[in-house]
């Protein structure tokens, strides 16, 4: 059966949800804007602003809504997920309030998977109370949409493991207090049998930051990306997570899920650059008529709300085959999960880089002013194109997922639908029918 309805109780929340992000914590978007700031634990405005709006999010039961109730979340699924992060999406703020940030997240969902009961001990439990945050580390100066060109490497010495190389673009690590790092363990194997994962604690010696990277617009020199250097880094071997070898199958773990939750707040995104842009046609004047009564001005209210409503279907499409290999674990099912999750990481920037261009350009020069957000949020469209993986990397995995059953056809050079082998074929099926076509119009 298909059905586009939300369940009334979960509408409910949702309700609750979006009334909140409005009225609390979207204030908070304009008063503190820097990239950085929902990270710093330490700051008054985390301690005395946002701590006490985590704790009604954590009354009303949605707090974490990613990682099963055992672990204190919600147990919510991929597509309940994606409803509340179209709500979340709207604001900078919101998913921290609502303890589902990145890479904090995903960090969660591994060490929840993969964790011995100590390191959940250690790092989840003041990771979900929201005491600390954290970093994911798998990209290298020297490689990151290709693995293959990862040589940060572990090697073991007794107890320990010895660290050497360096790491790009590492989230968070100005404020982490400990790194989930991919290294390579096993060289003599494709680097995606030979990685492991590790848990290194902020302070480790023999891991620094050479230096901070941000994104376009923040000062040279700031910013929450580190470039890190592990130089003899000695790791305990019991900060190991899973069995060596097994590094990429973890970091599965928490992409696919990263990959939905910033589709979606694509989507949250793009509905407010919408409706600015509905409100701002209907209300400005231009030649002593609604902007609207201009027929592009209207086609352009119009492709946005098509693409939109085409891209919101298909992101919530994704999260139910998420949902639904998660349930029945079958090979096949996972694999339409990921064809997808694919597609739809590969839509995502277009859709907000088109969106927010028309909401902005509608604007004129408010809308590439600082006095609105939508230039940051087109901004944000070529980075979500980098960010957990390349556009054309996804592209790539689509591609192959809809090859991998394709035979060449029989006729090579015509192909299988070529008209006058088919015609030849329904002749020969029909042969009957054919004839007495053929006797009635002698
Ligand atoms: C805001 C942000 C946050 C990030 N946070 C983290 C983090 O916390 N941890 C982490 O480990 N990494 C992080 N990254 C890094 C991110 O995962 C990488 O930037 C990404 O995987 C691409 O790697 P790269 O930058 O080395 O680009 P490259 O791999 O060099 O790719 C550059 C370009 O080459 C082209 N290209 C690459 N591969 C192909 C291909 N197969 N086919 C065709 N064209 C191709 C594409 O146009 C691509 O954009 C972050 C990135 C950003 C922008």
């Amino acid at each position: 059966m298909w059905d586009f309805s939300t369940d009334a109780a979960f509408q409910a929340r949702l309700d609750w949800a979006d009334a909140f992000v409005h009225d609390e914590v979207e204030p908070l978007d304009v008063l503190f804007p820097g990239n950085a700031d929902p990270y710093d634990r330490t700051s008054r405005v985390y301690t005395e602003g946002v701590r006490p709006l985590q704790q009604r999010v954590r009354d009303q039961g949605l707090w974490a809504a990613h990682l099963p109730p055992e672990l204190g979340g919600m147990g919510m699924g991929q597509l309940q997920l994606a409803l509340l992060n179209e709500i979340l999406g709207r604001s900078g703020w919101a998913p921290m309030v609502f303890g589902t940030q990145a890479p904090d997240s995903g960090n969660a969902e591994i060490l929840a998977h993969y964790g011995t009961e100590e390191q959940r001990k250690e790092y989840l439990r003041p990771l979900l109370d929201g005491h600390i945050v954290s970093t994911f580390a798998m990209t290298e100066p020297t490689g990151g949409a290709d693995p293959g060109g990862f040589t940060c490497r572990a090697v073991r010495d007794g107890d320990d493991w010895v660290i050497d190389g360096e790491k790009w673009f590492a989230s968070n690590y100005p404020h982490a207090a400990f790194v989930i790092a991919m290294v390579i363990t096993d060289p003599d194997v494709p680097v995606h049998q030979g990685s492991s994962m590790f848990i290194i604690p902020a302070g480790t010696p023999g891991m620094e930051m050479v230096r901070a990277t941000g994104l376009a617009g923040e000062p040279l020199g700031e910013g929450a990306h580190a470039y890190l250097r592990f130089t003899g880094c000695r790791v305990p071997a019991v900060n190991l997570l899973g069995e060596p070898g097994t590094g990429f199958a973890i970091a599965q773990t928490r992409l696919g899920g990263g990959r939905l939750h910033h589709a979606m707040r694509t989507v949250g995104q793009c509905r407010r650059a919408l409706e600015m842009m509905a409100e701002r046609i209907a209300g400005r004047r231009t030649r002593g008529r609604p902007l609207a009564d201009q027929q592009a001005v209207r086609h352009a209210l119009a492709d946005s709300w098509i693409q939109l409503e085409q891209f919101r279907l298909q992101v919530l499409h994704a999260a139910w085959h998420a949902d639904n290999a998660a349930r029945t674990g079958a090979k096949e099912d996972a694999r339409a999960a990921r064809l997808h999750i694919s597609a739809v990481k590969a839509a995502t920037p277009t859709i907000l880089v088109d969106i927010a261009y028309r909401a902005m350009h509608l604007h004129g020069a408010l809308g590439v002013s600082n006095e609105l957000p939508l230039i940051r949020m087109w901004q944000a469209g070529p980075v979500l194109g980098v960010a957990d993986g390349p556009t054309e990397a996804h592209k790539d995995v689509v591609a192959r997922l809809l090859l991998k059953d394709v035979e060449p056809p029989d006729d090579r050079l015509f192909g299988s639908a070529h008209l006058p082998a088919r015609l030849a074929a329904a002749r020969e099926k029909y042969a009957d029918l054919v004839r007495s076509e053929e006797a009635t119009t002698r």
